[in-house]
Order: C-alpha cells, then structure tokens, then sequence
C-alpha cells in the first residue's frame, strides 16, 4: 500500500493552477498574483511635508530670527505659488510642498505670532520631507507573482493606481455526500440514520481556506443517483464526495466512477485515519474520494486535499507550515500504518506545547473540536512519552 508521502506526491504531481483571471483590486483580496504588478505612478506623486509645521526656503544661520508667513498649504489644498528666500508657509501632514521649499519645522519646534514664524530649534535641509518616488518609481514591481494578496498588499497597489490584478481564481469545491442513512440538521435521526455533519465540516473548512464550496447533494448508495450528482458536479473546479469508498457493499463510488472514464492515481493509502481514501481524475477535474467517517473525512482533507487546492490556487509552497513542538502529554498510538492524531499546538514561555487527545475515533467529531494541528506518528511507534520532541503540521 503506498505511504502517504507517496501519494500526497502524486497529488501534487497531477494537480495544475488554474487559469489566471482579471479581477478588481477588491475581489483579489485572500488570492494569489499570477503576474508581477507594477506602480502606475511614483510614490509620493509629490514632494510633500511629513508633519504638521512650516516649510522654509532657504533657512537662517541664527534660529533666533523671524520669517514672514506667506500663507498654507493643506493637504488638499496646496499653496499656489513659488517660496522665496527667507518666506515661510504653514504646512499640514502630506500637503504638497510648494517650488523652492527646502525644510519643514515642526509646529513644537516654532513659535507664530503676528505672521511671522520664530525659530525655536535650527533646521536641518530636508528634515520631514517626503520626497517624490522615496517609496517607488511608476513600472517599479512592488509585488511578485505568488503572494498572497492581504490587506497590506492590496492598499500598496491601490495607491499607486492599480484597479486591476491578474490572479489565480478561488477554486470552486463540489461536495458531494454519499449515505442512504443521511438527514441534515433540523431532522432528528431515525433508527440507523446519522446527520450529514461531513457536509458542514467541508463548507466551511473550504470557506477559511478560501476557497468556494458547491453543496451538489446527498447521493443515495445507488449507482444512477450517485452518478447524476458527479455529473452535475463536474461545473466544480475539484470534486469532493464523502462515503462509499470503502469495501462495502454499499460503497459504490469507484463502480460509478469507472463508468465515467476515471483515471484512478490511488485508492488506500497506509494512514490512520482514512486508509480508503480514493483520489484521480475525473475529466480534468482532480476528484477526492473521502472516506465517510467524520474524523476520517476531515483528516483526508487536510492532508491531501488542501494541498491540492493551494496548489490549484496559485500556490508556490502548498504543504501545510510545520512547527517543533514539546508534547505535553502521553500517548498510546500507532501500529502498522502513519498515524494522524489531532492536537492543540500552544505557545508556553520557551517554546511550543503540544497536548493531545487520547481516544480519537475515526467515526467521532468531537476530535475536531478545539484543535489546531495534526500529529504524525510514525508506523511501527507504539508510545510517545511526555516531553518528547515531536513536528506538527499547522491546520
Ligand atoms: P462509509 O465511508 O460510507 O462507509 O461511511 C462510514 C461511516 O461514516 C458511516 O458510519 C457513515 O454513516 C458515516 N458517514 C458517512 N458519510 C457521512 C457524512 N456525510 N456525515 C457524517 N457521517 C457520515
Ligand atoms: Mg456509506
């Protein structure tokens, strides 16, 4: 059975970006920049006063002595005209700095009294002066293709008058469930039914990981239904079913998949949880075939499934950030196949502290509650002691 380096190496062999698309500045927050984007314009567009005070031309040798105050520049509002030797204007933070203006002073370092200004503290030539350009040049690039585009990078390239981006599209995720027993919220589960709480797991774990889910259905464990929601599913840039992938009777997503020219990479992978985890390619969509028991789901996603749509997403690095940690507690695991367990990662004055829940059923939810990193064991490990060093994987 291949080992899950193995196969989240075939994942990312077969998974491409997508097509990178224009967008508005302001729909491309939390995407990736597919093309470098350059400055339309110097910044600052202008030489302008870095504080609240007075610009001088040309300043006196002696601090003690007056200039005539000849008017203000607002930010706004600029002073119209050229200063003079020995004028001065009053000056207010990124107000255009007008022709032949040399120096701001401070408002705390003057005193203005009868239009003129006194010197308290002697100037120094292009003290608080943001000069044109100091920031960039207009065609300076000021973000590399790859980044991620967040609240810093998206004000920078609004500044220097950039509307457009072109980005990696937010990859759009079907979900399909698959269980004759399923109900939603709302129904109260009759004898062997369970609520489809997969469903809710992956709508919202694909929304904080920016991408946008596509709710299909609930697949009966019949062939025709099942493959009328992967059809229907198709419209999707990646698919995601859960359920029916394992040996059951019932579990009927491969017999329908082959039926639909699927290109199978892998099925079983030697990990706990989700040893049935089925991925390949639908058409030329990569599908994720997630086995059905909720901390199964959940762990199949996060090890093979989010890398995948980071990559789609224009990703350089999709593998999860991993941090060194100290584990806080003991913990009976492992056995034939790599184990996942579910941990909370948390700083403590040194150093990072991992505490780790002991019993972690595939077929719980509750594991998922509280956590923020998973936890390889390694095959064949039977016991991790406290306070051994060990690497987890950020969620
Ligand atoms: P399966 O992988 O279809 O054999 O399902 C394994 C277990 O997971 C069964 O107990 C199912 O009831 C449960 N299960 C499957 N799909 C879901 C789902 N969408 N939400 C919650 N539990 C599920
Ligand atoms: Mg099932």
């Amino acid at each position: 059975m291949i080992d899950y380096d193995d196969a989240l190496q075939k994942v990312l062999d077969t998974v491409i970006p997508l097509h990178p698309t224009m967008v508005s500045l302001n729909e491309a927050h939390g995407l990736i920049l597919a093309f470098p984007a350059n400055a339309h314009w110097d910044m600052p567009c202008y030489d302008n006063s870095a504080m609240d005070g007075y610009a001088l031309s040309s300043f006196p040798e002696d601090s003690r002595i007056r200039l005539p105050i000849k008017g203000t520049s607002f930010a706004g509002h600029p002073y119209v005209g050229e200063l003079l030797p020995g004028q001065a204007i009053r000056i207010t933070t990124g107000a255009v700095l007008p022709p032949g203006a040399k120096t701001v002073i401070p408002l705390e370092e003057a005193t203005d009294e009868d239009g003129f200004v006194y010197l308290i503290v002697k100037p120094k030539t292009g003290q608080h002066v943001r000069y044109r350009g100091e920031e960039c040049h207009a065609n300076d690039v000021l973000i590399e293709p790859g980044t991620l585009l967040r609240a810093g990078e998206i004000a920078l390239l609004a500044s220097v008058g950039v509307e457009q981006v072109n980005v990696y599209p937010r990859p759009r995720v079907a979900i399909i469930s698959t269980g004759d027993e399923l109900v939603d919220i709302g129904q109260i589960p009759g004898p062997g039914q369970a609520i489809n709480s997969n469903l809710h797991f992956l709508r919202h774990r694909l929304n904080e990981c920016g991408c946008t889910p596509i709710c299909i259905g609930v697949g009966a464990d019949e062939p025709d239904d099942l493959g009328q929601l992967i059809d229907q599913a198709l419209e999707a840039d990646v698919i995601i079913s859960t359920g029916g992938v394992s040996v059951g009777e019932k579990d009927l997503v491969q017999n329908v998949l082959d039926k639909r020219d699927f290109h199978k990479i892998f099925w079983k992978v030697a990990i706990k949880p989700g040893n049935p985890v089925l991925f390949g390619m639908l058409k030329d969509k990569p599908y994720f075939g997630l086995p059905g028991n909720p901390a199964a789901t959940a762990a199949t996603f996060e090890l093979f499934t989010k890398p995948a749509l980071k990559r789609l997403a224009g990703l350089i690095n999709p593998l999860s950030e991993k941090r060194k940690a100290v584990l806080a507690n003991e913990i009976i695991a492992g056995g034939n196949r790599q184990t996942f367990l579910w941990c909370k990662l948390e700083w403590q004055k040194n150093g990072y502290n991992v505490s780790v829940l002991q019993h972690q059923g595939s077929g719980q939810n509750r594991c998922l509650t509280g956590i923020n990193a998973l936890l390889p064991v390694p095959t064949g490990t039977k016991k991790l002691v406290k306070g051994e060093p060990v690497e987890v994987f950020l969620l």
